[in-house]
């Protein structure tokens, strides 16, 4: 009798235990702060801006800086991230429509696009430069430029920043690809674009018969562009940089696709 009466009690405690361990495991599955962080963080990019966003060759994931750094964002913040690839000039109407949470895509903060979506602090200093065949004798500086065929991504800075020069005939090309391959078929005289694209296609590539000019027409500041309504987003991918600035997680980035620190 007393026997029964113990296994049913042990018995009973381990299916307390059982239970609660259960119920000590679900918590800890589920993220701090319900459903609202278990959300999948759905982000845009153009991926054809290496080393920023590209995909080599049968490789399925894509890769490159800001890849690296929105996927520690994305683990900084519990959430899991989910890329999706659209063109450059798409990913502002992108947010607007909400199809996306945040674009990463090497773009520029400026007050123009500030008018429609809100920026995370800047996170890399970029600027534009110009690619020219290497046989180029006439074009050395961006004054050069008068009465001359360049080539631009559409919807960049660099498109912006080019209309503005006196007397040029730009050629807005879907991606920078497509931009260096107009120059080396003499569809045009130069390329403008971001520096460090510029340079990483010039050595990284071997890229042959083109060369990169020292002068920078702007000095510009990349930040993630998040939907204007959600200043709450902001703060917290805000709060994720910090975090991986201050624990080196960015450094090794950083180092990892430019080289040296910052
Ligand atoms: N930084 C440039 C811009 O914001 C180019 C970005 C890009 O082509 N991905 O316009």
């Amino acid at each position: 009798m007393n026997m029964k009466k113990v296994l049913s009690l042990l018995a009973a405690g381990a299916f307390a235990m059982f239970a609660f361990a259960g119920c000590g495991g679900d918590q800890a599955a589920a993220p701090a702060g319900g459903d609202k962080q278990a959300k999948v963080l759905k982000v845009g990019s153009s991926i054809d801006f290496p080393p920023f966003e590209f995909q080599d060759e049968g490789q399925k994931d894509y890769q490159g800086f800001d890849m690296d750094l929105i996927r520690a964002i994305g683990k900084e913040m519990g959430r899991e991230v989910e890329i999706q690839n659209l063109g450059f000039d798409g990913l502002i109407p992108a947010l607007q429509g909400k199809s996306i949470d945040v674009a990463i895509s090497g773009m520029t903060i400026n007050d123009e696009r500030k008018a429609n979506v809100r920026f995370s602090e800047p996170y890399y200093q970029s600027g534009l430069t110009m690619v020219v065949r290497q046989d180029e004798e006439a074009i050395k500086k961006f004054a050069d430029l008068k009465g001359k065929k360049v080539a631009v991504q559409i919807g960049t800075t660099s498109a912006a920043e080019v209309k503005k020069i006196e007397g040029v005939e730009v050629k807005e090309l879907n991606t920078p690809a497509d931009c260096f391959m107009e120059l080396k078929a003499k569809g045009v005289d130069a390329v403008v674009n971001d520096r460090p694209v510029n340079d990483y296609f010039i050595t990284k590539n071997a890229a042959q018969g083109v060369k990169t000019l020292e002068e920078k027409l702007t000095a510009e500041d990349y930040g993630i562009a998040i939907n204007k309504d959600n200043e709450e987003l902001q703060k917290e991918i805000n709060a994720a940089l910090k975090k991986l600035k201050e624990n080196g997680e960015y450094d090794k980035i950083f180092a990892k696709w430019f080289g040296e620190k910052k």
